[in-house]
């Protein structure tokens, strides 16, 4: 994995790709696909918002370096990943008269890039496909790890297949019409990275957080190529997922268990349960003694800053007990033989896996925070 100041290059073999990341490159996405395509024919899919905002700009691009494009506008919003509109995309796509050599191209959130990319992977066998992310939680966590998938009836993402993008091109100035709660959604992951194995990146985003939010490129460029990079780096070692990758749910399986309670429906978002999932995981820790008092002080103090929310007891969802927490918790997707694989921390940047979380233990924690 190589760094610069706009480009992180994503090695897997054969499958190896560029993420780019800087202000203003949506202008320049022909340039940038013109060495990568087939034909000089592709399908952009996006959505209801993001389309209106950004198609013209990529469009005018396009036809600048002489690509032909068509274009299928979705539905915004979580629903979209539906078997329904997934048979519905394939076969607007192949009423275009598609050939192996046609690239899609997905601009959007992370619906649109896990929907157009799994229509990738099963069209004509499969055929390329380019991400252009528009939020930030999918420039820093589906621009890396080829996963793409839609929801089944029995759960989120159940149908899928790893497929990796051709390249990964990321406008940092497409982030100034994300709503603020999307992108401080977004950027609970980003503080994840920190806190799981980069505590240099941590300090850095004490420093820089705020001028993230506030619309500073260059910081937003440096945030999400150091992000793309950590997660790289853990996918690198474990592709498909057997191992280190559960390293990147920190935070995750005290999250789901909120979202299964007062999530999915906009109550609340998925950064959201990991920002106070990963506050838990903290206090979890800290109450056994595993980790310093004072990381978790600066984990909370950090995310409060941002006006984030570090404390289930302020949702909108009543009644939490320590038995419903568990009970959702037992039912995540990485329990294995009864035990849930929980990730625990030493400190900021210090992440490791476990199996060995007692019930005991976990529901006295539970117990007192929600005295
Ligand atoms: P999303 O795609 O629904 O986008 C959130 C909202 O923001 C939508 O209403 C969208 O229309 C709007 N939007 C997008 N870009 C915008 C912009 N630039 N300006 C204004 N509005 C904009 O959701 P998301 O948070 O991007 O992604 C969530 C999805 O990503 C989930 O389905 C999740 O399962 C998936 N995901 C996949 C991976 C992976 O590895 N494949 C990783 C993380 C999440
Ligand atoms: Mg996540």
């Amino acid at each position: 994995m190589t760094i610069d100041k706009k480009t992180l290059h994503v090695a897997l073999d054969e499958r190896s790709y560029d993420i780019i990341a800087a202000p203003g490159v949506l202008s320049d996405a022909g340039r940038y696909f013109l060495p990568l395509l087939k034909t000089k024919r592709v399908v952009i899919v996006t959505d209801s918002n993001v389309g209106p905002l950004y198609l013209d700009q990529l469009g005018q691009s396009l036809t600048d370096s002489g690509i032909t494009y068509d274009v299928v506008t979705l539905p915004a919003g979580e629903a979209t990943k539906s078997m329904a509109h997934f048979e519905q995309l394939l076969e607007d796509i192949l009423a275009m008269g598609i050939e192996r050599g046609t690239t899609l191209i997905a601009l959007g959130g992370g619906v649109i890039g896990d929907i157009t990319g799994f229509a990738a992977s099963t069209l004509l066998r499969g055929i390329d496909f380019i991400q252009v992310p528009t939020t930030l939680l999918s420039q820093v966590d589906s621009s890396v790890g080829g996963k793409t998938g839609i929801n089944a009836k029995a759960g989120k993402n159940l149908i899928g297949a790893f497929h990796q993008p051709r390249l990964v091109l990321i406008d940092t100035e497409s982030l100034n019409s994300l709503p603020k709660r999307e992108l401080l959604a977004g950027y609970a992951e980003v503080v994840k990275y920190g806190l799981l194995g980069d505590a240099d990146f941590f300090n850095w985003l004490e420093e820089n957080g705020q001028k993230l939010i506030d619309g500073d490129q260059d910081v937003r460029r440096e945030a999400i190529l150091r992000s793309c990079a950590a997660k790289a780096d853990v996918v690198a070692q474990d592709e498909r997922e057997g191992g280190v990758r559960a390293l990147l749910n920190l935070g995750h399986t005290f999250g789901h268990a909120l979202e299964k309670e007062c999530g999915y429906d906009g109550g609340l978002l998925h950064g959201e349960a990991v920002a106070i999932g990963m506050v838990m995981a903290f206090e979890y820790c800290a109450a056994q003694g595993l980790c310093p008092q004072e990381d978790v002080v600066r984990v909370k103090e950090h995310l409060l800053s941002l006006d984030m929310p570090v404390d289930l007891r302020a949702l909108p969802c009543e009644d939490w007990t320590a038995e419903l927490l568990m009970k959702h918790m037992l039912k995540d997707k990485k329990v294995k033989d009864g035990k849930v694989m929980f990730v625990l921390v030493r400190g900021i940047g210090q992440a490791y896996l476990s199996r060995d979380v007692e019930d005991q233990a976990l529901k006295e924690y539970l117990d007192d925070l929600l005295v």
